[in-house]
């Protein structure tokens, strides 16, 4: 026997839907535990995949098992397809393995012609009804299956309502609706240059190899882009016999959810309209009822209805979205699946679904999408008011969150507007580490350039700041203080609003709703935190960070990048003082102003994390990022060194280089300004004696970057060890402290074992990992990998989601190598922006790594990712 491509709704079940699609498997479900769901076929997936292969065509074999299914059918029902004395008349649906609401094509009434359409008025003695859905068989086969454009049967419709004076389809007679349809036919010939088909299976026919190619339809596409579904699936086709909810005042139809999908309270929520097909419903010519009022007008079907939607939602165990007709007082279902909800409502269904008894803690972790919990912890714009808001650019969505407020071009006049509560947007064409106060100060940033890794998202990120990077769209004039999109000028102190969930810039104030984490969310997570193996650390760098990470429920700090610490206003004299030093003595007097301040930094982190544990990161950052740029600084400089601005001047010109993330940063720091190191350590080492003077239990670890040779990190770590063991020693006091690197450059990953020999620790930085892989800047990639990503050359923003393929085989590898030579001795980790991407956090699960580390907002995120990682694949 070859290949079976039809199934009777009676021969599948709900577990074959890759095969049947989501419809046809819940049909096929539903029918089998007894609901009165009208008899039908679906034509597999495998169908359709098999059209596209045999060049667009429908083989003579699937042919003749649609032909044999619906014999079946027509004499299960005693009717027959084509016939005037007993019509049979189908649906021919959709139906793919991952629902695509809307996506693609449907054709109600399909076997009406103009002989049948006699027949139906005879059998339903209801010719207005038999006509009412010709005309609207003949408009939906045109659409779907012919592509003439829908508007040209609209007018007709409009033409005829007009003339009457009448306000809805359903005033039309009988002799109107005979018109139309002649007008219809007209319409369908003029644009298809043939008779509309009457022959039924033709029709058929035509329909189903609509569906298979509506599957490539552009919004079909765009849509599985953004639901990451594959393009390979195909979908199922649903023939359906047809019923009817438009047969007068006691049939009907409808949709409704068993929970709320905004909330999830366990409260039915639907709509229905009396005397309607499916898409009236939809189309929103009518306004339809709410669900409840259906108690009213028919007792004995709402009954039946609330039974069946409690059946359905304990049989699937999961919020039903329900489509169902009444056909003269007789219900069916036309189709049930789970729910599409709202974060909210997830989070709520599943702890309540526990609650019930109906689905175990780790189903309930399963049903919450990691990256949905974002919803949850920023605020967002109002639904209304965000259709209403006027589109100004999109960029990138480096930082998720709704904000508004005055544009200002500088750090320092965002601090000032926002003296008086003004709400403000630091507009950049690019932030730099000096724009960090305005940062703090304004509600949201918006950058012209720049990637999801660049400057302005890693740190926005870290504070829960909305913004916008990356938005090439916009031209931004720091000195004019302007912006320009297309011939619009926008000017210091004109409003935007920018979400940065979605990467999108809006003219204007766009009202907001607060964040709403909701009842159920703790109790969630506190299962998340049973069940998971991974620890979750978090990104910070100062105290106010580091408490946020804590209370969304951070394990400690896998990365505290030193470099923002030396940006405040009191302190950058002193770091420029150091950098611009000629001799040693010189820049040891420059960094024993820095140390008291840097070991504050530290006691404070500590304090706020307790026994948590802190991992500290050594200057990484070139040099000159650090330098004055303007005249005025310059001199201010020059005074206070007591020498020529000129002389700085060279000195400046000295440090800059051709590349600078390639060039003298991270580690070749240390190695060739030991001092810098030495003043870090001490930093380090004094904070933790102090505050475990107070209780505490610190054990610090201390972090190299940017380690590509073993013998820069043995340099390193000998500079580490020496000056922590002599302020350990000149203290009095015992502390344990481990020493170990950041693993971002691909030669550490290929000499991992070696290093391992000597490190406690490695800390994937794959920021810096995927720039150097890839070789794409991470400032300059933004230019180009959108493109990339939207001609598929790429999957996926390699800067956002971790390159499993490429990058992340130097990662196992690099694991691999140093457990090869320690075992379970070194600890694993990853800090670079993917340790708060959800597949990426599943990868580094499935790869062994003791924790992930990503921005405080991320945290949540990251626990549920790792949470659901386990259950997948517990470890032994
Ligand atoms: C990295 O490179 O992944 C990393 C965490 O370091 P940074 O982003 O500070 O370069
Ligand atoms: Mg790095």
């Amino acid at each position: 026997m070859g290949t079976k491509y039809v199934y009777s709704f009676n021969e599948g079940n709900k577990d074959m839907k890759s095969l049947l699609g989501g419809k046809g498997a819940n049909l096929a479900e539903m029918t089998k535990i007894g609901l009165p769901v009208p008899p039908g076929f679906t034509i597999s997936t495998e169908a359709c995949n098999d059209y596209y292969v045999s060049n667009k065509t429908i083989k003579p074999e699937i042919v003749e098992q649609i032909e044999e299914k619906l014999a079946q059918l027509e004499s299960e029902l005693g009717k027959k397809l084509g016939s005037i004395e007993n019509p049979l008349l189908v649906s021919v649906r959709s139906g793919a393995v991952i629902s695509m609401p809307g996506m693609m094509d449907t054709i109600l009434n399909l076997g009406l012609n103009d002989n049948t359409v006699v027949g139906l008025a005879k059998a339903t003695d209801n010719e207005r009804f038999a006509y009412d859905s010709y005309r609207r068989f003949i408009q939906m086969f045109s659409d779907v299956a012919m592509e003439v454009p829908k508007y040209k049967f609209e007018n007709v419709l409009d033409k005829y309502k007009e003339q009457n004076g009448f306000k809805f389809d359903t005033e039309l007679t009988t002799e109107h609706l005979k018109a139309i349809v002649e007008e219809f036919k007209a319409i369908y010939k003029a644009e298809v240059k043939e008779d509309f088909p009457q022959e039924p299976k033709k029709q058929l026919m035509l329909a189903v190899e609509a569906v298979f190619r509506s599957w490539n339809n552009p919004r079909a596409i765009v849509y599985r882009k953004l639901n990451d579904i594959p393009n390979n699936l195909g979908t199922a086709v649903n023939v359906q016999s047809m019923v009817f909810g438009n047969m007068g005042d006691n049939s009907g139809t409808g949709v409704a959810f068993t929970r709320d999908p905004a909330t999830g309270e366990n409260k039915l929520l639907g709509e229905y309209l009396i005397n309607a097909q499916g898409e009236d419903v939809v189309a929103g010519i009518r306004t339809p009822q709410k669900i409840a009022t259906l108690e009213n007008i028919m007792p004995d079907i709402y009954k039946q209805f609330v039974e069946t939607a409690d059946k359905l939602e304990k049989h699937y165990r999961d919020m039903q979205d329900i489509e169902f007709t009444i056909e003269k007082g007789k219900l069916f279902l036309l189709q049930t699946r789970n729910g599409k909800r709202t974060a909210k409502s997830a989070i709520n269904v599943a702890v309540d679904l526990v609650n019930e008894g109906l689905i175990t803690k780790e189903e309930a972790i399963m049903r919450v999408e990691p990256n949905q919990l974002d919803q949850l912890l920023h605020p967002k714009f109002e639904d209304k008011s965000l259709k209403e808001a006027k589109v100004l650019a999109k960029g990138l969505p480096a930082s998720p969150g709704a904000a508004s407020g005055k544009i200002y071009f500088t750090a320092d006049d965002v601090v000032e507007a926002s003296k008086d509560g003004t709400e403000t947007i630091l507009v950049r064409q690019e932030t730099s580490p000096e724009d960090i106060e305005g940062m703090v100060s304004a509600q949201g940033i918006l950058t012209a350039r720049g990637g999801m890794t660049s400057h302005a998202a890693v740190v926005a990120r870290g504070m829960g700041k909305c913004c916008v990077a990356g938005c090439g769209e916009i031209k931004v004039s720091e000195v004019a203080k302007t912006i320009e999109v297309g011939d619009m000028v926008l000017k210091e102190g004109d409003y935007i609003s920018l979400d940065g969930s979605t990467g999108v810039v809006y003219l204007g104030n766009v009202n907001k709703a607060a964040a709403d984490m909701g009842g159920n969310f703790e109790k969630l997570m506190s299962w998340v935190d049973e069940i998971r193996q991974m620890k979750v650390r978090t990104n910070a760098d100062n105290p106010r960070d580091a408490k946020a990470a804590v209370d969304f429920g951070a394990e400690g700090i896998g990365l505290c990048r030193t470099e923002h610490m030396f940006f405040d206003e009191e302190r950058i004299p002193a770091v420029r003082k150091m950098i611009l030093s000629n001799t040693v003595e010189e820049r040891v007097k420059a960094l024993d102003t820095l140390l008291p301040m840097q070991q504050k930094d530290f006691e404070d982190i500590y304090r706020v994390m307790g026994e948590r544990p802190v991992n500290i990161r050594l200057l990484d950052p070139p040099l000159h990022e650090f330098l004055p740029q303007d005249d005025e600084t310059i001199a201010e400089l020059a005074k206070d060194m007591g020498i020529e601005p000129i002389v700085i001047k060279k000195r400046c010109e000295e440090l800059a280089e051709f590349n600078p993330m390639l060039g003298h940063r991270g580690c070749r720091l240390a190695v060739t300004y030991p001092e810098i190191a030495v003043m870090q350590t001490k930093a380090i080492i004094n904070a933790a004696i102090a505050v475990n003077k107070e209780g505490l239990n610190v054990e610090p670890e201390i972090m190299i970057p940017l380690v590509g040779a073993l013998n820069e990190f043995r340099t390193v770590k000998q500079t580490i060890v020496e000056t922590a063991d002599e302020v350990i020693k000149a203290a009095g006091v015992e502390l344990k402290y481990t020493v170990g690197t950041m693993i971002e450059i691909p030669r550490a990953c290929l000499i991992a074992d070696e290093i391992a020999q000597e490190a406690d620790f490695f800390s994937f930085g794959t920021n810096d990992l995927t720039q150097m892989t890839f070789g794409y800047s991470r400032d300059d990639a933004g230019k180009f990998l959108g493109e990339y990503v939207d001609r598929e050359i790429l999957e996926k923003d390699p800067f956002q989601v971790l390159d499993q393929h490429g990058v992340g085989k130097l990662v196992q590898m690099a694991s691999k190598l140093a457990r090869g030579v320690k075992g379970d001795n070194i600890k694993l980790g990853i800090c670079g922006e993917h340790g708060g991407e959800p597949s990426s956090v599943e990868f580094c699960y499935n790869t062994g790594l003791n924790y992930v580390s990503c921005s405080p907002y991320r945290v949540p995120i990251a626990r549920l990712a790792a949470a659901r990682a386990t259950i997948k694949n517990p470890r032994k």
